[in-house]
């Protein structure tokens, strides 16, 4: 198939967001248990009555932590629910460990009865419309997004992820009942800003017709991403939604790049 081949096959029907809102909320959690999963990944289990109406439609919805700060003024961050079970009231955060901001030094220093407050998730964005194939890309701190996605597809849905990695222990298996090939690419920390290793994978992926593309890292990763995948790969408006997670040198920085 050719590039033009992909673009008339893609810009057929692009699916259709749906801006669902939630209730925008404060709980406050206990931390339950910290899990090491790897050198670069650092799991925090959390529970609380405040979960019983917890909420989150899709798998990249985000909540904020009010990190404490010594000011009183906390310090906002954001991360995804990866996991959560309002029967049992829990809820799991996947931390990914780097040269410690305030979110990761907690995280890092966090113990079974540590408290912390959240808000959100304030909505959700929800497609609807035709996706045969979902292209999934992204560094460390997109893993929980990809995780979940791959976890909570339907069966028939066919997925590929292709995550930047700094080790190949920060590797993590997935459940699900999904088709789903996945491409870990290793690079070290240092190049966490640099989309070339991404970029190199993904040019030995073939794009199917019908493929939704979600990309989620460095937000200049993400963004030469986009434009490879529009630019070089033909994809056509409507079929991708990319998202700065954290911006290189700028604390709590995030941007959406569509
Ligand atoms: C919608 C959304 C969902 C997210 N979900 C998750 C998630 O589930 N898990 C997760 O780990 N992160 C997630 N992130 C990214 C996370 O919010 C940022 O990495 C955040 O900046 C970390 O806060 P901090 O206080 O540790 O560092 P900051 O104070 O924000 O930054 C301190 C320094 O560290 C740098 N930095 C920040 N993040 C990284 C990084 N990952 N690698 C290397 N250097 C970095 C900054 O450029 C800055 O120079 C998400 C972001 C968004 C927007």
């Amino acid at each position: 198939m050719t590039l033009n081949d992909h673009a008339t096959a893609l810009s057929e029907a692009p699916p259709v967001i749906e801006r669902a809102r939630l209730e925008l909320k404060r709980r406050n959690l206990t931390i339950a248990r910290s899990e090491r999963l790897s050198d670069g990944m650092l799991r925090l289990h959390f529970t609380s009555e405040d979960l019983a109406d917890f909420a989150s439609l899709a798998p990249d919805d985000h909540i904020k932590l009010f990190i404490p700060n010594a000011d009183g003024q906390p310090f906002m961050r954001e991360y995804t629910p990866r996991r959560f079970d309002t029967a049992a009231r829990t809820l799991i955060i996947d931390f990914a460990v780097h040269d410690a901001g305030p979110a990761t030094s907690w995280a890092l220093k966090a113990q079974a009865g540590d408290t912390i407050e959240i808000g959100g998730p304030r909505g959700s964005a929800l497609l609807h419309g035709r996706i045969d194939h979902w292209l999934l890309i992204g560094d460390e701190t997109a893993i929980p997004a990809i995780g979940r996605r791959i976890e909570e597809a339907a069966p028939g849905v066919t997925l590929t992820s292709v995550m930047a990695i700094a080790a190949d222990e920060d590797r993590q298996s997935f459940e699900g009942r999904a088709t789903h090939r996945e491409i870990w690419v290793t690079r070290p920390v240092s190049d966490s800003a640099n989309a070339q290793p991404l970029i190199t994978a993904l040019n030995q992926i073939e794009l199917l017709p019908a493929t939704f593309v979600w990309i989620a890292a460095e937000a200049k990763v993400a963004k030469a991403i986009r434009t490879y995948m529009t630019d070089t790969r033909g994809l056509p408006a409507g079929w991708f939604r990319a998202s700065g997670y954290w911006q290189m040198g700028e604390p709590g920085a995030h941007m959406s790049i569509d």
